[in-house]
């Protein structure tokens, strides 16, 4: 089955897509999981902490209850005269209590101990807090503890009270008004090992500490709770010891996530992009091959065609003049020259591509190597209307180098400087030393080069996109290989051009120390 739209667009498109949408699905996903995964153990680490605050609310008030209830079974309402001895055994007990008092349900007067003027201020002190009318007796269950907790100017008062009935029906109100220095000692005992693991305060609903200091409730781990039934105006506060590490592991494990998936992202964008230049790449080099392919094959044709024009019209015996027949067999033997060089540089070029080269390096005069090359190409340049001028420093040193390289490179430098040549038709060879290098300089006049393809000219394939180059036959192989000739010797090709003016082509190759420079060499050759 065929999707509509996927044969008409690249592939690779249709990919990087599908990539980079899973990507941010990914991304997105992954940030989710993990926000959610840290939410998730920050609410568990809170519901342990409210735990934990709840079950040490508990065992305080268990202990202030259990304390009531051994107050409310040592109190006896049917024997008034035992009330005394009652209250000291209480007193003495460590029942964390400061003063018991017998109070009639419906009486502004204590029963026990009796108003005197020894109790007036002690007396008025509980009854400013101890107020019986305000504690709605009707409601409240016989025998069972019930607390008053109040804060009076900077003091606490914390009382339990308990109603019985005598026998005869009447109810006594037994009130013990407890020591709340010992009850805050109570609770640290109780809390003492949750302060292993956690800083533990209790206020007041000013948040004035009763207990420790009062703590900050900016933390996201902070946790309070109220005393339901006992020490229903204060508060238990408490959060972790380490709770800056806490937060700050939380916030480095959130940073680190988020780093990692932008991370990953980038990386994916990179290969994608990496993936997209070399698929490009590849793209480009199949059609400069193609383009090659073409190229190639013209300029076999061209050159053939004229050899087997030529060559008919004299074996068929049309041609009589003398002069004539020489010209066709000159023709002959350019065309064929000019076809050798062709193969020549292609097989070059192949043995290139596959990574093989045949050095035949020689103590070789450069010098004398292009003046040869001149020589056989001077008539070919001349014939089609070219100035040729050469300037040869005659003292030129001997190099090492392939001769065959060296006249390929060379040769293939003349025959740009003709290809691309228009209307002014000069070329200048400068043969020279330049700083340790022989140079062979070819100047023409000609087209010239754009600059942004000045360093492109130089790779396999290349055509400059001059629509006067394209009409030139060429296979964008000579400059790659004159490259690589350079190169192989050590020295280097090097190009200056003027768009419309021409161009200098200039070749370096460098002569060697003797001595060092050959076993160099040699050492390289095959
Ligand atoms: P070819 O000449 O077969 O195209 P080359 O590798 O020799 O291949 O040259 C590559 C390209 O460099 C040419 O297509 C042309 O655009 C440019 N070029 C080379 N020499 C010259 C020159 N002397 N003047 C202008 N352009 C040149």
């Amino acid at each position: 089955m065929k999707l509509p739209f996927i044969h008409k667009t690249p592939i690779i498109f249709i990919t990087f897509g599908l990539i980079l949408i899973s990507t941010a699905i990914l991304s997105f996903v992954s940030y989710y999981y993990t926000v959610g995964r840290e939410n998730l153990v920050e609410t568990s680490l809170e519901q342990s902490n409210i735990k934990l605050a709840t079950h040490y609310i508990d065992r305080i008030e268990k202990e202030i209850v259990d304390n009531d209830l051994i107050l409310s079974g040592m109190v006896d309402v049917d024997e008034p005269e035992k009330w005394p001895e009652m209250v000291d055994a209480i007193k003495k007990a460590d029942l964390n209590v400061d003063q018991v008092y017998f109070l009639s349900a419906d009486s502004d007067y204590p029963l026990y101990p009796p108003y005197s003027y020894d109790i007036r201020n002690q007396w008025g002190a509980f009854r400013a807090s101890f107020r019986v009318k305000e504690l709605d007796l009707d409601q409240r269950e016989l025998n069972q503890p019930h607390h008053l907790h109040m804060e009076r100017a900077n003091k606490y008062f914390f009382a339990t009270y308990v109603l019985k009935e005598t026998r005869k029906g009447r109810r006594i109100l037994v009130c013990y008004q407890m020591n709340v220095d010992r009850i805050i000692a109570l609770a640290d005992g109780l809390l003492r090992d949750l302060q292993d693991r956690f800083y533990v305060s209790i206020v007041d609903f000013e948040n004035n500490g009763v207990y420790g200091q009062p703590i900050s409730r900016s933390s996201k781990y902070y946790q309070e709770k109220i005393f339901p039934s006992t020490l229903y105006k204060w508060i238990l506060q408490m959060v972790p010891r380490n709770y800056t590490e806490l937060e700050q592991g939380v916030r480095n494990q959130r940073r680190t996530n988020l780093f990692l998936i932008i991370l990953s992202m980038f990386l994916t964008l990179i290969s994608l992009g990496i993936i997209y230049i070399g698929w490009r790449h590849e793209r480009q080099l199949r059609q400069l091959k193609e383009n090659f392919i073409g190229n190639v094959s013209h300029e076999l044709k061209t050159p053939l065609s004229l050899i087997r024009m030529f060559s008919e019209m004299l074996v068929m015996g049309r041609v009589k003049d003398e002069d004539k027949r020489l010209e066709y067999y000159r023709n002959i033997h350019n065309e064929s020259d000019r076809m050798s060089r062709l193969i020549a540089n292609l097989l070059d070029f192949a043995n290139l591509i596959r990574g093989i080269e045949h050095k035949h390096f020689e103590k070789t005069n450069i010098a004398q190597l292009a003046a040869k090359a001149l020589e056989a190409y001077r008539q070919e340049i001349l014939k089609d209307g070219f100035e040729l001028n050469v300037e040869a420093d005659p003292q030129l040193p001997d190099s090492y180098a392939d001769p065959n390289a060296i006249t390929m490179a060379f040769l293939n430098l003349l025959d740009n400087s003709r290809k691309y040549s228009k209307e002014r038709k000069k070329i200048d060879v400068k043969i020279c030393r330049d700083n340790g290098f022989v140079v062979l300089a070819v100047t023409d006049q000609g087209a010239g080069i754009p600059e942004s393809e000045q360093q492109k000219i130089f790779d396999k394939f290349f055509r400059g996109s001059d629509p006067f180059v394209r009409k030139v036959r060429g296979s964008g192989i000579g400059l790659s290989i004159t490259k690589h000739v350079a190169e192989m010797h050590g020295g280097e090709v090097l190009v200056q051009s003027e768009l419309g003016k021409g161009s200098t082509f200039t070749l370096k190759i460098p002569i060697p120390n003797f001595e060092s420079r050959i076993s160099n060499l040699e050492s390289n050759t095959p």
